[in-house]
């Protein structure tokens, strides 16, 4: 979360630092800011509340400077104004820093600092960092950067620069995503490769506990305890178009409409219709293991990831006979989880940089697991330290909301689960039937897609709810979560996800023509236990949105409006249903005039816990 950018080299350092902070602008933006050294030598900072937008109209014309750090906030302690936003500097205004992730002891830090007299200006964690190379400074950037780092604990990407040695920039990480690359005698450093693209051809993605010097002579990398590191660096494999909006006039839509291309990038290469089987070569080395030893799975991830795990319990559970648990990453790591030799632990994750998976995983493999990861990112942190895995291949996903990232994971499960099913009791006949299947899927989500007249109807008819409940049974029940959390995501109505079955327990109290219900209705195994569920919401003059299986007549009658998805297999149907509900929380959220790719309080990639 949050991103920065620094760069050194021959060229106007300002344009290419707003350049790179506008393609990190998704995993923050409550705040920018950049630091340079200018003219006279001095440091320069101009930092605003709000988008990119405030702080390139703060820019006077003309600024050049050849060496610049920037910074795109999402606020973690302090809230978002000018004062608090990034660089931060010390006493003298001499040294100043962008930070992403958390100071955990900046309070003792900030006690400290302020006995031995430093002026502590704004509320964030990060300022002590800046005061604390002030006190530690002996005429060594890098030594004083070292020596604070020592001290501070918590999770760190840091860019530093000082008027006191104007020709270097000093960059670490701990825990925070940060990359490095070079091209001739031009030195940048991000977030993540978005913003070094078009720069270099290839990076570096710096490894915890790594500090960084650039300057004019190159780059100097050790550890924080002084051991050279040589990086390798690896070419950037990215097409800058999938980071553009390709005539979309929002990333949100244009990644809902990439999904049946995202469908076939997941599953390409790994179709073994011989054998009604799938290969899994990111697996390959854990396969007999497998076979023979597994016996409990364990889900663990965040959001929307969350999400996705719930229905790879179904799928696994259904094709391949394996009891799971699914886990939010933030509990699974303050727990004692069981876990022993027979335990596969699998992390999902889009960026393979969220903080609260990152520490589930390191708890995982402490007790000595396996872990596996499925990751959209390649390259990123947590697709390093999983022992094997598989990326989902869904390309950059910018919106804040996922949406074919969720996609993508499902397909993702329903692979794992299929592989793992037939090494078990999945036959042939079941294994090829369900790849048939889904090969068939791309085609019939462009069909759903063309339904999106009817659904904006059904937003503009709702838009002004201020209350939506989501149900659904069976594979439907996570999709009925995921459809409310992408309306309160991005149009901010509150809305409930629940088992449909559940709803007499409780929120049926809610019910009256004031509360829009969302039903999963499918024809699937329960779909008759579903309909009694809308029976009950009917009796209350419940207002009811269905999405159901084309040919349902008897779903018109009951429903007030009803979205039909074509008819699939049983497993297949939650990679279905969940598109009319992302379509409708896009439009009830472009209605009600929301800021849809960048939604309030929220970013993209949370790497702070
Ligand atoms: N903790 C810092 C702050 O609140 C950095 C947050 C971020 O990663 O953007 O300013």
């Amino acid at each position: 979360m949050c991103g920065i950018v620094a760069y050194l080299g021959k060229n106007n350092a300002i344009p290419l630092l707003i350049k790179g902070l506008k393609r990190l602008e998704y995993r923050g933006y409550d705040s920018t800011g950049i630091a340079f050294i200018d003219k006279y030598k001095k440091l320069a900072v101009i930092k605003k509340k709000g988008k990119i937008k405030n702080l390139e109209n703060a820019i006077p014309e003309g600024l050049f400077s050849n060496i610049g750090i920037a910074h795109t906030r999402w606020a973690t302690h302090g809230e978002p104004s000018d004062i608090n936003a990034h660089p931060h500097t010390d006493c003298k205004g001499e040294i100043a820093v962008v930070h992403n992730g958390i100071i955990e002891n900046f309070r003792a830090i900030r006690d400290f600092l302020v006995n031995k007299g430093h002026k502590i200006k704004t509320d964030t964690d990060t300022e002590v960092i800046a005061h604390l190379i002030e006190e530690n400074y002996r005429g060594d950037l890098l030594e004083a950067t070292r020596m604070a780092l020592n001290i501070v604990e918590g999770t760190y990407g840091i860019a530093v620069i000082s008027s006191k040695e104007p020709d270097k920039i000093i960059i670490a990480r701990n825990g925070s995503p940060l990359a490095i690359a070079q091209n001739n005698n031009n030195y940048f450093a991000a977030s993540d490769a978005s913003a070094i693209i078009g720069n270099s051809e290839s990076l570096y993605y710096m490894k915890d506990k790594e500090i960084c010097v650039m300057s004019k002579e190159g780059l100097n990398i050790t550890t924080l305890d002084n051991t050279p590191v040589t990086p390798e660096f690896q070419k950037i494999e990215f097409d800058l178009s999938r980071i553009e909006k390709n005539g979309f006039p929002h990333f949100m839509l244009k990644e809902i409409y990439e999904q049946p291309e995202v469908v076939m990038n997941t599953i390409r290469g790994r179709i073994d219709m011989e054998n009604g089987d799938v290969r899994l070569n990111g697996l390959k080395n854990y396969e007999e293991w497998f076979r023979r030893d597994v016996n409990r799975i364990i889900f663990t991830a965040c959001g929307t990831s969350w999400h996705a795990s719930l229905i790879a319990e179904y799928l696994i559970e259904k094709l391949a006979g394996i009891p799971v648990e699914v886990e939010y990453a933030s509990e699974f790591r303050y727990r004692n989880p069981i876990i022993d030799k027979n335990t596969a632990v699998f992390v999902v994750t889009q960026s393979g940089e969220t903080a609260d998976t990152l520490a589930a995983l390191r708890e995982a493999k402490k007790k000595g697991a396996n872990v596996f990861g499925i990751c959209n990112v390649v390259g990123s942190t947590i697709a390093r330290e999983t022992d094997a895995g598989i990326y989902v291949h869904a390309g950059p996903e910018i919106g804040v909301a996922s949406t074919k990232a969720f996609t993508a994971q499902i397909v993702g499960a329903l692979l794992i689960a299929v592989y793992l099913g037939r090494m078990r009791n999945l036959s042939y006949e079941e294994g090829k039937n369900i790849i048939e299947n889904l090969l068939k899927l791309p085609a019939k989500i462009e069909g759903l897609l063309k339904e999106h007249d009817k659904i904006k109807k059904i937003a503009e008819k709702f838009k002004d709810n201020k209350n939506f409940l989501y149900l659904g049974r069976g594979f439907n029940f996570p999709i009925a979560l995921e459809g409310a959390l992408k309306m309160k995501e991005i149009s901010y109505i509150h809305a409930e996800g629940y088992p449909a079955a559940e709803m007499k327990h409780g929120p049926i109290a809610l019910i009256d023509e004031n509360m829009p219900v969302v039903f999963i209705a499918t024809k699937d195994s329960i779909y008759k236990k579903v309909i009694n569920n809308i029976e009950e919401v009917k009796a209350r003059n419940g207002n009811v949105i269905a999405i159901g299986t084309k040919g349902d007549k008897k779903l018109a009658k009951l429903a007030n409006y009803v979205v039909y998805i074509p008819k699939t297999i049983d497993v297949l149907i939650p990679i279905l249903t969940v598109i009319p509900l992302q379509l409708m929380a896009y439009y009830a959220a472009v209605l009600n005039g929301c800021d849809v790719d960048q939604p309030r309080n929220l970013a993209k990639s949370v790497t702070v816990e």
